[in-house]
This record gives structure tokens, C-alpha cells and sequence, in this order.
């Protein structure tokens, strides 16, 4: 069995972005309808429907656990118990770190990163909250290339590494090293009674297309690759002195250099954008923007987003 669903899709911020007053964070509160509301990257991830494990940790993880039941404890369990199995991290920014720190409640969890994010959160005091009784937290420390098994949900992942940088108040920890700071994730599982047999890459931040990153999409059943941008000036465009897209680690969708151009050739029943950014003309359901993405083959998946 392969159970994957996404409870969050949008980048860091959230869509609509508390302090943001765009066209687009405008329409999210005056016309839901048009651009729903999203919360912040989350997904999950299931063999049995029992066990879950978090693929990173919003921001807004409690409110995606309370109207998640599968991801509840229940009473007939005692007083303190959860189906959350583990934590894998695919880098150290906040917007997937933060609800770590939520799960904070002396319960013991398995959390897999790279050496780099673990040494970078461990270096934070907050996390200290994290080792205050002896089984509370597990480091599993993966390594870019190398396969590891979910628990024994029977999934396997695989670290996919990326470029990329630790985040700004981390940045003197960084030391260069490729697939440290930001990993992809590839989830495999055999094919069972219930489900066929599923290869899934999910890569939230990509910072470049690369022909190894395409060989893996192409090789898979199912693809979840950064949303993020439209276009590379699109930050700066809403935001005056904000940085390019490419500046700061997402490939935009459009343009001849774009993903959609760059994976045309990817042929695949799915092809799925996350974490779409409160900037991004996608999200108005109306949108030229939106009608060339589905046009181009990909789905845009919104919060509850699952695999079936
Ligand atoms: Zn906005």
C-alpha cells in the first residue's frame, strides 16, 4: 500500500501571506472561490494507513493534524500516543523545520536529515527542546544517494541531491558540500493488493534542472516538483528588492529555460506542482497562466491533494 497526500501547498507564508496585500493574497480573502486559500508545504506519507510519516514540518502542522484524523492519537491507545511514525527533513529552512518544534511534548520521534541539517538545527537552542528526555527525538542521518527504509511502513527513500545553500541564519555553517543542505526525496514501494507499485520523486526546491534530476523524473511513476515562481522577476515585481527566483534556489515554470519547457519530454500520467508562492499567477483560477500549465500536462495540487 501507498497512501501520499498533501496537506499544505503553499510556499513559506502561506497563501493568502499575513502581512501581503498583492492582487493575489487580495483575491484569496475577498474571493476564495477564485483562489482558495492554502496552508503552508506538508505532506505525508502512509504503507499501511496506520503509521504516517511527515515529509518536513510546517509551520501550520497543528492545524493540518487536527483536521487530519489519521494523523490524531486515540484514546484506546492511553493518554499520550500518535500515528505520527517520523520526520524526514529535505533541508533546514524554517518553513520545514518549524513544525518540528510543535511536536515538542516529550514524545519520541524518529527525525531523518542530512549530517549538515542535523548539525545545523542541533545548533540551534531552540532544538534543544527537543532532547529533554532520552528517547524524545532519533536522529537517522541519510545520506544523498543512499536508500533507507521508512520505518517499516515498507516504503524506501532516497535522498535526491540538489544544489543549494543553508538557509540565512545558518549561512556560516554551510560548507559547499553538494546535496547537504537541500535534498529531493524518492519513495518507492512494490506493488501490493491494494495499490501498483508506485516511484515517486518529490522535490519541493529544485534549483536547477539538471540531467540527472530529469533521468530520475523520467524514470518515476509519479512527479511533485517546485511551483514556487511563475517567472524569475516575479518576486521583485510585487516586492521591490526582493530577490530573482533563481537567486534564491526555484527554477520559475515559464520561459524557454522554465520547468515546463525543460521536463516537456517527461512523459508521465502525473505530473504535480507544489509549493506555489502567493506571488504565483497559477493560483487565480482564472488565469492564462494556470490554463498554459494544465494545457502543458501538469496538475496543480491544492491542500488534501492525494494520491489514489
Ligand atoms: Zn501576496
Amino acid at each position: 500500500m501507498f497512501l501520499f497526500r498533501m496537506l499544505g501547498t503553499a510556499a513559506g507564508g502561506g497563501v493568502p501571506q499575513w502581512n501581503c496585500a498583492c492582487p493575489l493574497c487580495t483575491l484569496s480573502r475577498s474571493s476564495p472561490h477564485l483562489n482558495p486559500p492554502r496552508l503552508q508545504l506538508q505532506a505525508i506519507v502512509s504503507g499501511d494507513g496506520e503509521g504516517w510519516f511527515l515529509l518536513n514540518a510546517s509551520p501550520d502542522l497543528r492545524a493540518q493534524i487536527e483536521s487530519n484524523p489519521e494523523l490524531q492519537p486515540t484514546p484506546e491507545r492511553g493518554r499520550r500516543n500518535t500515528p505520527i511514525r517520523g520526520i524526514v527533513l529535505t533541508s533546514a529552512d524554517l518553513d520545514q523545520v518549524l513544525g518540528v518544534l510543535l511536536l515538542r511534548e516529550f514524545q519520541p520521534l524518529p527525525l531523518y536529515a542530512t549530517a549538515l541539517v542535523r548539525k545545523t538545527l542541533e545548533a540551534n537552542s531552540f532544538f534543544r527542546m527537543m532532547h529533554r528526555v532520552p528517547d524524545q527525538l532519533t536522529w537517522v542521518e541519510i545520506t544523498p544517494g543512499q536508500p533507507f527504509a521508512l520505518g517499516d511502513s515498507g516504503i524506501q527513500c532516497t535522498p535526491i541531491p540538489l544544489e543549494g545553500s543553508l538557509p540565512f541564519y545558518a549561512r556560516d555553517l554551510d560548507t559547499g558540500e553538494h546535496g547537504q543542505a537541500s535534498i529531493g526525496l524518492l519513495l518507492e514501494a512494490p506493488a501490493s493488493p491494494e495499490s501498483k507499485a508506485r516511484r515517486i520523486a518529490y522535490t519541493p526546491a529544485v534549483p536547477e534542472i539538471t540531467d540527472e534530476l530529469r533521468a530520475i523524473y523520467s524514470s518515476c511513476t509519479d512527479i511533485f516538483v517546485d511551483g514556487t515562481f511563475w517567472s524569475d522577476a516575479e518576486l521583485s515585481n510585487t516586492h521591490t528588492g526582493t530577490p530573482l527566483a533563481r537567486a534564491i534556489g526555484h527554477v520559475p515554470l515559464s520561459g524557454d529555460d522554465g520547468t515546463i519547457a525543460l521536463l516537456r519530454a517527461v512523459h508521465l500520467p502525473r505530473k504535480i506542482f507544489v509549493h506555489i508562492n502567493n506571488t504565483n499567477p497559477i493560483l487565480d483560477l482564472r488565469s492564462p497562466e494556470r490554463c498554459a500549465v494544465v494545457e502543458a500536462g501538469w496538475h496543480i495540487a491544492n491542500d488534501g491533494w492525494q494520491l489514489d
